[in-house]
């Protein structure tokens, strides 16, 4: 293995997933879906199937998606980009953040990230040569059998602690994985005053974007003053119409940036996902109460689940957005977690697998379970946690 790729094993969500199917699990370690999106997206997906919408997409993603993915943007954010120099389709959000990452960086270029960090975060930014440097987020206190509403928070100077000399980047992501915290306001002018003053460059991962429960509002970095121009927003189809294996993701930025995305993206994939392209620009057309409704669905999962794991006497932070619920567990949690199948037919992920390897000992105890599932499915995990 190249030495840029040392210590990235084999993904725990596929160590995980596997460990569910050879154990008959319950398994709430992945973030995927078990019901299927909307006719709406999915019937446009199979009339395409058979026609030239099997070959090759143009580069930049197929016009329809591309004009839908601007309209969207405008109309939940009220940011405008051009369709046709300002907006690129990638293979899945991963693809966008990762051909960030190589088309932005040079070698030794720092990337300030919020830790615990989605797991390709590191990986693409060490494909890149680039270093990243953690500002972290901290869990609020709960007992166990007790459930916080508190969010995960980072402290601000710590993140004012992370820019220094080499920092070229900001890698965001709200509502965040695994914390399932929604950054607000005031913390995203803190990054959007800081990448202001030291001249850095924003990258936003909203892929959970709509999923975000009442009392939490979403915001992007991109909105804030003098933002928009230093800002790529990316985001992805897979959560918002359960269609998490389209791979059907998309960046929006200035022309100058979405280039840069797209040169590297070009030599990666070169294009994906044709039949799939215009169902998810059906799925963006979508009224706003398709929109509100998933999060409210999204919501009483999540009050199912973190009920359920306060039951089972863990400790259990309820999140603002995303499918996740975080909890504290006695000792290890990478032990918890590939012990958890064999005892009770559970999986969660262990959180150790979000933080930089000098870190891991921050998410030792830590542990994720997802709460996108049919409610039977999480009663289920429930009993048998409880048991
Ligand atoms: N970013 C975050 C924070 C995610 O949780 C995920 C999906 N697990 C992705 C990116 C990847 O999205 P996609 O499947 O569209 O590549
Ligand atoms: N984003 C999902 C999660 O965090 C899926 C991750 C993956 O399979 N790479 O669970």
């Amino acid at each position: 293995l190249a030495a840029r790729l040392q210590g990235f094993g084999t993904t725990v969500f596929a160590e995980m997933s596997a460990l569910a199917v050879a154990t008959g699990s319950v398994n709430l370690g992945q973030g995927f879906p078990d019901t299927p999106g909307p006719a709406e997206v999915l019937d446009v997906a199979r009339a395409a199937i058979g026609t030239p919408l099997d070959q090759y997409p143009p580069g930049p993603g197929l016009p329809v998606l591309r004009e839908a993915i601007a309209a969207h943007v405008q109309r939940f954010r009220g940011l405008v980009y051009d369709p046709g120099t300002e907006v690129l389709v990638t293979a899945g959000a991963t693809e966008a953040l990762a051909g960030a990452m190589l088309g932005l960086l040079d070698p030794g270029d720092e990337v300030v990230v919020l830790e615990p960090l989605y797991d390709s975060y590191a990986a693409g930014i060490a494909m890149a040569g680039a270093v990243a440097v953690p500002v972290p987020l901290r869990p609020p206190a709960v007992e166990p059998g007790e459930v916080s509403t508190a969010p995960w928070t980072f402290d601000p100077d710590d993140l004012r602690a992370a820019v220094g000399p080499r920092t070229t980047l900001v890698l965001l992501n709200t509502p965040h994985n695994p914390t399932g915290t929604v950054l607000d306001r005031a913390q995203l002018e803190l990054v959007a005053e800081l990448a202001r003053e030291h001249d850095l460059l924003v990258v936003t991962d909203e892929v959970y974007e709509h999923l975000v429960f009442p009392g939490s509002e979403h915001v992007s970095v991109a909105e804030l003053p003098g933002m928009r121009e230093r800002t790529l927003v990316v985001s992805s189809g897979g959560k918002t119409f359960s269609t998490t294996g389209w791979k059907i993701g998309w960046v929006c930025g200035p022309a100058e940036l979405v280039t840069c995305v797209r040169t590297a993206k070009q030599f990666l994939t070169y294009v994906n996902g044709g039949p799939f392209q215009p169902a998810i620009a059906a799925g963006l057309g979508l009224p706003d109460t398709f929109f509100a409704g998933v999060a409210t669905e999204l919501a009483g999962k999540r009050d199912r689940l973190v009920a359920g794991l306060a039951a089972a006497g863990l400790p259990v932070v309820s999140p603002q957005g995303t499918y996740f619920a975080t909890v504290r567990v006695p000792g290890d949690g990478l032990a918890f977690c590939r012990e958890l199948p064999h005892r009770v037919g559970v999986v969660a992920v262990p959180m150790s697998a979000f933080y930089l390897p000098e870190h891991a000992e921050l998410g030792r105890d830590l542990v994720r379970f997802a709460f996108c599932k049919r409610d039977e499915v999480l009663d289920e995990a429930v009993a048998r946690l409880t048991a």
